[in-house]
């Protein structure tokens, strides 16, 4: 279909997991991506090779998403490459989950600096090409804990309802310009950051959840898609969720 052909997307967090499926979903209908992680391995190699088989001009960055400096750097870089940015998707993130009794300070700080304070760095760095062309869509990584909270995850709690904050504001101050910001709210979702969980937890979650099974990155994918491209061009400041039916 092509939704997104002669668009230019920045991913942030995509070797692997949820920005992994949208890197992939972008190319396959038309986007040139651009893509971060902390580092340039194999993976982001392996990465670049599959998004060339679509035919698109795509590159991989070493960026830490929570670093002002590392931020405005790369979307300096991903213009000169490229010549334009028409979607940011904010995916990179982290959890550190315990009970709040165990919870350290770092634990609060890390996870609060690399999920919540990433938003802000790549927003304003990217703020000023989007109001320069007029036209932009940003789409923040929630989830449905940022919703309804979850017992052991406070800080990884506050950091996606926070983002949920930033994403309406955002929308409100440049809607004018005709730059969209909407947030994605994934429930379980099956990658790395899942796995780590025992697996009498993820049966658990996955008995609660309306249609009996663990989403996939693709099925985030697909939103972020529908998102990114001009199908929402009447949608902003909106928090939707991908969880099967989870969060009511
Ligand atoms: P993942 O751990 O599989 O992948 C996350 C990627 O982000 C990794 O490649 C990691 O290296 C990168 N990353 C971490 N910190 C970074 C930083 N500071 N700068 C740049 N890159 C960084 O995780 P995932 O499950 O794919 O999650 C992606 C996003 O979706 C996260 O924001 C996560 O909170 C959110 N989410 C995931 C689920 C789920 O069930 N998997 C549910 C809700 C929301």
């Amino acid at each position: 279909m092509e939704l997104l052909k002669g668009k230019t997307a920045l991913i942030t967090g995509a070797a692997r997991g949820i920005g992994r499926g949208i890197a992939l979903k972008f190319a396959a209908e038309g986007a040139n991506v651009a893509f971060s992680d902390l580092k340039y391995d194999e993976i982001s190699q392996e990465l670049v090779q599959e998004l060339q088989l679509f035919g698109v001009k795509t590159k991989g960055y070493s960026s830490d998403a929570s670093s002002f400096e590392d931020s405005e750097k790369l979307v300096n870089d991903v213009l000169a490459d490229f010549g334009a940015i028409d979607i940011l998707v904010n995916n990179a993130g982290i959890t550190r989950d315990t009970l709040l009794m165990r919870m350290t300070e770092l634990d609060w700080d890390l996870v609060i600096r690399i999920n919540l304070k990433s938003i802000f760095n790549m927003t304003k760095a990217i703020q000023k090409v989007m109001l320069k062309q007029k036209f932009g869509s940003i789409v923040n990584m929630s989830s449905v804990v940022g919703l309804s909270g979850n017992a052991g995850q406070s800080n990884y709690s506050a950091s996606k309802a926070g983002l949920i904050g930033f994403t309406k504001s955002i929308a409100q101050e440049l809607g004018s310009r005709s730059i969209r910001c909407n947030a994605i709210a994934p429930g379980f979702i099956e990658t790395d950051m899942t796995a780590k969980l025992p697996q009498e937890v993820r049966d658990q979650w996955v008995k609660t959840i309306p249609l009996r099974r663990a989403g996939t990155p693709e099925d985030v994918a697909n939103l972020a898609l529908f998102l990114a491209s001009d199908l929402s061009s009447y949608i902003s400041g909106q928090v939707i969720s991908v969880c099967g039916g989870m969060h009511r």
